[in-house]
């Protein structure tokens, strides 16, 4: 085995092994060796593909031209340090491998988190952190062609209980929420986001409630309570905010809106779906004057059937 991978294995064993304790100081201690476990993983993957490779070349992060003595140019590794999640997943694409699924984009931001701010994350959310991760282990493992159970031990049989006693929490809250008429517009729940803790587990209180008005929401990671209001406001954040974040940076209209009928900030215009996740408005196809589309940053603040021009030119020949 190769060194790298041994401590891969290593830094995930105790990773878990800080998790499963109930020490109040292990927190920071499991989320740091497990991150920095899945990372050497990830990057055995590299140096595997790349067999007859110097290993410092493969996983450099940065390099440098120069002349040999016979005056021919070579690029090769500047100083000690080696890639980083990011510059990891790229070289994953520049070396033909497929980037497996699994979130360990939260795993690094909680660790961050706990690193610099001493964050208050429960349990809860770094049991979900981590276990959202596991994908990511089996996808490493599955490149290096190695079996989790027989490399990681016990510690696997740990994480596989683990991901399933998260996945029934996950199941337990979801079904309080199917009768709500915007779940046919949830296409992953695993996208739901505590805004106070990040934990994805957001149920309702009375699981027969179908009116998104009449919410009472959780966080069962957490116990933060939610009002209908900041609930649905959640729910859409999660699942829109990020195609908004990046509509808007790249000069594009706002995918999120305050409802033009409830104000709720919940109005959604995505390729998918248009219409207000609260009070299930949505703005006429098109104006009743000159037919042009109807959205939120055209129609009228007076006249919700006609587009901003033609209410100010309807309302002059008054
Ligand atoms: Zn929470
Ligand atoms: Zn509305
Ligand atoms: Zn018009």
């Amino acid at each position: 085995m190769s060194e790298l991978l041994d401590n891969a294995i290593n830094s995930i064993q105790l990773g878990i092994e800080d998790y499963q304790s109930n020490d109040e100081r292990r927190p920071i201690s499991a989320l740091r060796n497990f991150y920095a476990g899945v990372l050497l993983l990830g990057k055995e993957c590299l140096l595997q593909a790349a067999p007859d490779a110097d290993p410092m070349e493969v996983l450099a992060s940065k390099y440098a031209p120069r002349l040999d003595d016979d005056g021919n140019l070579t690029i090769g590794p500047k100083g000690q340090s080696t890639i980083d999640l990011q510059e990891l997943r790229e070289r994953f694409g520049g070396f033909g491998l497929k980037w497996p699924d699994g979130n360990i984009k939260d795993l690094q931001k909680l660790r961050n988190d706990f690193e610099h701010y001493h964050s208050k994350a429960p349990k809860e959310t770094i049991r979900q952190t981590i276990a959202a991760c596991f994908p990511l282990v089996e996808g490493f493992f599955a490149i290096l062609e190695l079996s989790p159970s027989a490399m990681l031990g016990g510690t696997w049989d740990v994480m596989l209980a683990e991901r399933a006693f998260f996945e029934k929490q996950k199941a337990a809250c979801d079904a309080t929420l199917e009768k709500l008429p915007w779940w046919d517009h949830v296409w992953d729940s695993s996208h739901f986001q505590c805004t106070a803790c990040n934990s994805s587990l957001i149920y309702q209180s009375d699981a027969d409630n179908k009116d998104p008005a009449m919410v009472r929401g959780h966080c069962k990671a957490c116990g933060e309570e939610y009002s209908a209001e900041e609930t649905t406001a959640m729910i859409v954040q999660s699942l829109f905010g990020a195609d908004d974040y990046v509509a808007v940076k790249d000069g594009g209209e706002q995918v999120i809106h305050h409802c033009p009928e409830c104000s709720v900030e919940a109005y959604v215009e995505s390729g998918e779906f248009t219409g207000c996740f609260f009070c299930d408005y949505s703005i006429d196809d098109e104006c009743a004057r000159c037919s042009t589309p109807l959205t939120v940053a055209t129609q009228s603040v007076n006249n919700p059937h006609l587009c901003d021009y033609c209410d100010h030119v309807s309302s002059r020949a008054d």
